[in-house]
C-alpha cells in the first residue's frame, strides 16, 4: 500500500524547503524528496558555497594595501584547506535543513521521484506516495554546449571541488556565474580568460556597471575575448586545448562552462500527465505557482521566472500561503534586488538606465565615482560608483546601481525605500553616515544629467 500525503514535495532546495516546512506548520501531512542533498543548488553548489570562494579571493586585495597601513603581509594559499573547510560548514548547513525539516514534522524521502499522475509520485526505491498535491521544485541545472569534447570541460557544479587548482582556465559565459568565478580564479592567483559570444558581460544591467566591472576585470588581468565561442575541446596532455570559433587554439589547464542553466525538468514525467512546458522546459504556473494540472504546483528556478535563492523561498511560502493558510499570496517581481559578488561587488535595484528612460519621458541621473577610502593609501586607482536614476517630474526613485565593496550589502537596504515608491527627496531627507560611500546615496545634489525622450541632457 502506497502512502497518502495531502503534499508530496520533490526537491530539498530553497524553494521546495520552504514550502514543505510553511505547509507542514499549517497543518498539511507532508513528504519531500530529494536525490541529492538537502539544501539544493544554493547550500550545497551554489550562492554558499561560491560565497566562500569569494570570501578566499578578496584576501588578495587587502594584502595589496595592508602596507600602506604599515603591515608587512607575507601570506600564501592553500586550496584543500578551503575545500575541506566550505566543505564542513557546506555539511553542517545541510544538517540543519534536514533538522528543520523534521522538526516541522515533514517526512523526508532520499532518491530520484517522478510523476506518475496528477496524484502520485514514484521514487526511485520503487515505492509509492499518494499525494492530493504535489509540489514540483527541482530546480535548474548547468549545461555544456553540444561541442565535440565538451565532456572536458566543467560547469559551476564542478568547479567546487577541482582537486587542485588550475594554473589557468577559461570561463565561457557573460552571465553572473561567469564573472564572479573569473573573479574568484583570478583573486587566487589563476590566470584567467573569459570569453564570450557576445559584446559586453551581464547582458540586461545598467550599462555604467558592465563597464565599470569591464574596466575592472581588465585591471585584474583577467583577459576578456568577446564575439568568441569554443568550437570543441581535446585533451593536451593534462590540460585541455580549445578550439574556438575564430579558428584559434590554445590551451589551459581547466576549462568552464557558465553559459546558463536549464529548468530541471528532464525525465519527470510531467508531459505524460499533461504539464505545460514552456520553450525552455520550464513548467508554466499562473500566479499562484498552479501548473496546467491543478493538483500539480511549481515553484523556484524549474519555473523559469527569476533565478534566485530568495525568488524560490517566496515563492515557496506564497504557495504555503495560498493553499494552506487560506491566504491567496503573490510574489513581486518587479522589484528585485540582486547582488553580484564579482570583485568589485555589484548590487542593483529597479530599473536600469536604458529602461528607464525607454519608461519614462525624463529622468534624472546621479552618478558619482570616486577610490574606495580603504585605497586612498595605496596606489590602487580602482573606483567605486553609485548611481541614482530618478523620474523628473515626480522625483520618484526608479533604480539604483552600486559598483564597490559592500555593494551587495548596500543594494539590500535600498530595496526597501524602493519598495515605498521613495523619492529623491526621502533620500536627501535620511542624515548621511560618515565617512561611508553608502552617504553619496543620501547627498546627491543635483543631477548629473537628465534624459528626456531618450536624449541626454543638461538638467
Ligand atoms: P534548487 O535549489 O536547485 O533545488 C532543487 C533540488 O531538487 C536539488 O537539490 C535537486 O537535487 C533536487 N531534485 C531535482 N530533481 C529531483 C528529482 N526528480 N527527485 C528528487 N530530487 C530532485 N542565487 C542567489 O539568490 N544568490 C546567489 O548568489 C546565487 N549564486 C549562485 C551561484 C551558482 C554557482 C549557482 C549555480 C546558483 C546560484 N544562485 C544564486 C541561484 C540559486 O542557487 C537558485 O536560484 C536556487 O537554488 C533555486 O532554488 P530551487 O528551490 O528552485 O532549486
Amino acid at each position: 500500500m502506497s502512502e497518502k500525503f495531502d503534499l508530496v514535495v520533490i526537491g530539498g532546495g530553497s524553494g521546495g524547503v520552504r514550502a514543505a516546512r510553511m505547509s507542514a506548520q499549517y497543518g498539511a501531512k507532508v513528504a519531500i524528496v530529494e536525490e541529492y542533498r538537502y539544501g539544493g543548488t544554493c547550500v550545497i553548489r551554489g550562492c554558499v558555497p561560491k560565497k566562500l570562494f569569494v570570501y578566499a579571493s578578496r584576501f588578495g586585495d587587502t594584502f595589496d594595501v595592508a602596507p600602506s597601513f604599515g603591515w608587512t603581509v607575507d601570506a600564501s594559499f592553500d586550496w584543500p584547506t578551503l575545500l575541506a573547510n566550505k566543505d564542513r560548514e557546506i555539511g553542517r548547513l545541510e544538517n540543519i535543513y534536514e533538522t528543520l525539516l523534521d522538526g516541522a514534522g515533514v517526512t523526508l524521502f532520499r532518491g530520484r521521484a517522478t510523476v506518475t499522475g496528477p496524484n502520485t509520485v514514484k521514487l526511485s526505491s520503487g515505492e509509492e506516495l499518494q499525494a492530493e498535491r504535489i509540489l514540483i521544485a527541482t530546480g535548474g541545472v548547468p549545461f555544456k554546449p553540444d561541442i565535440e569534447g565538451a565532456d572536458l570541460g566543467i560547469t559551476s557544479n564542478e568547479a567546487f571541488h577541482l582537486e587542485t587548482l588550475p594554473k589557468t582556465i577559461l570561463i565561457e559565459g557573460g552571465g553572473y556565474i561567469a564573472v564572479e568565478f573569473a573573479t574568484i580564479f583570478a583573486g587566487l592567483g589563476v590566470d584567467t580568460t573569459l570569453v564570450y559570444r557576445r559584446d559586453k558581460i551581464l547582458r540586461g544591467f545598467d550599462h555604467d556597471l558592465r563597464d565599470g566591472l569591464e574596466d575592472a576585470l581588465h585591471e585584474r588581468g583577467v583577459r576578456l575575448r568577446y564575439g568568441y565561442h569554443i568550437s570543441r575541446l581535446d585533451k593536451d596532455g593534462e590540460g585541455v586545448r580549445v578550439s574556438f570559433s575564430h579558428d584559434e587554439q590554445a590551451t589551459f589547464d581547466a576549462v568552464m562552462f557558465a553559459t546558463g542553466r536549464h529548468p530541471y525538468t528532464k525525465g519527470l514525467g510531467l508531459e505524460a500527465v499533461g504539464v505545460q512546458l514552456n520553450q525552455a522546459g520550464a513548467i508554466v504556473v499562473d500566479d499562484y505557482s498552479q501548473s496546467s494540472v491543478p493538483s500539480i504546483y511549481a515553484v523556484g528556478d524549474v519555473t523559469g521566472r527569476a533565478a534566485l535563492t530568495p525568488v524560490a523561498i517566496r515563492e515557496g511560502a506564497a504557495f504555503a500561503q495560498t493553499v494552506y493558510n487560506n491566504t491567496p499570496t503573490t510574489v513581486p517581481y518587479h522589484l528585485i534586488p540582486t547582488a553580484v559578488f564579482s570583485e568589485p561587488e555589484i548590487g542593483t535595484v529597479g530599473l536600469s538606465e536604458e529602461d528607464a528612460a525607454a519608461r519614462y519621458r525624463s529622468i534624472d541621473v546621479y552618478v558619482t565615482r570616486f577610490r574606495p577610502m580603504m585605497n586612498t593609501l595605496s596606489d590602487r586607482q580602482e573606483k567605486m560608483m553609485l548611481k541614482l536614476i530618478t523620474e523628473t517630474d515626480t522625483g520618484r526613485a526608479l533604480g539604483v546601481h552600486i559598483l564597490g565593496p559592500g555593494a551587495g550589502e548596500m543594494i539590500q537596504l535600498v530595496a526597501i525605500p524602493m519598495g515605498m515608491n521613495g523619492t529623491k527627496a526621502d533620500f536627501d531627507h535620511a542624515i548621511a553616515v560618515h565617512p561611508t560611500a553608502a552617504e553619496e546615496l543620501v547627498t546627491f545634489k543635483s543631477p548629473s544629467y537628465r534624459v528626456v525622450d531618450g536624449e541626454k541632457c543638461n538638467p
